[in-house]
């Protein structure tokens, strides 16, 4: 059942959705050569909680952290570690927060110094299929207009959507119905209506389409070692069209 929210909630997600935002702004300005994937965590965690709120996926299931942090060939839900970032990396970081019992959750993908050509472009095209995703977040849409939208754009630039993942609804829990596929047909699912909050998220990669679970049973990382870029945001279907509940004015990257 997809749960719609009233525009209280709507703006109470808003407000969680502006920490996820600062949060992750002070994850971009921490992260260099040389830091930590604990660190990055740890400074995170403290900012979120110095201002009320909670980290969504700190013992979600067992997850130890804050932030998922995912770095070059893994897609998503890294585990933070002893790492070091260096030169040249792509750092995925995923963050949910809770605000007074509303969640919030948003993910970019960061540079670390000069990054090849083609990540750059991977990180363009990630992000280009976010925008056409949101864009179809329009009330009377079908759920899977988001879907093809997204894969028209990854596609066309040649690289692949990890197709095992998807995204969410999302508001007064971390995952909600329904599960939102980046890739197929158009004009299938349920209809999107005023209310629905949704986590839209393309995770792709410059290579093959497909992954694998690490050990550790979180961390998902690319078959081929291509490396993945993954952004994400919590997005509400309101009468004047979609709205960024996870944007805050600024983009991270341009
Ligand atoms: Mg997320």
């Amino acid at each position: 059942m997809i749960i719609r929210k009233s525009k209280q909630e709507i703006e109470g997600m808003a407000r969680a959705g502006e920490l996820v935002h600062e949060t992750l702004q002070l994850v971009a300005e921490q992260l260099e050569p040389g830091v930590t994937m604990l660190e990055l965590d740890r400074i995170a965690d403290e900012h979120i909680v110095s201002k009320g709120g909670i980290p969504t996926s700190k013992g979600y299931k067992g997850f130890p952290a804050a932030l998922c942090i995912s770095p070059n060939s893994m897609v998503v839900h890294g585990i933070p570690n002893e790492y070091r970032a260096q030169e040249g990396d792509l750092i995925s970081v995923d963050l949910g927060v809770t605000l007074d019992g509303l969640v919030a959750d948003s993910a970019v993908t960061l540079p670390v110094g000069e990054i090849s050509a083609v990540a750059q472009r991977l990180l363009a095209v990630c992000q280009d299929a976010l925008a056409a995703g949101i864009e179809q977040a329009q009330s009377g849409n079908h759920l899977s207009d988001i879907s093809h939208a997204v894969q028209l754009v990854v596609e066309e630039a040649g690289f692949s959507v990890v197709r095992s993942l998807v995204g969410h609804g999302v508001g007064r829990s971390y995952h909600e119905d329904p599960q939102i596929p980046n890739w197929g047909p158009p004009g299938r699912g349920p209809v999107l209506q005023e209310g629905m909050t949704l986590a839209i998220e393309p995770m792709i990669t410059a290579g093959r389409p497909e992954v694998y679970v690490h050990d550790d049973d979180w961390s998902i990382s690319s078959v081929d070692e291509s490396p993945a870029a993954h952004f994400e945001h919590t997005v509400a279907v309101t009468a004047e069209g979609p709205r960024i509940l996870t944007k805050a004015g600024a983009a991270l990257l341009r």
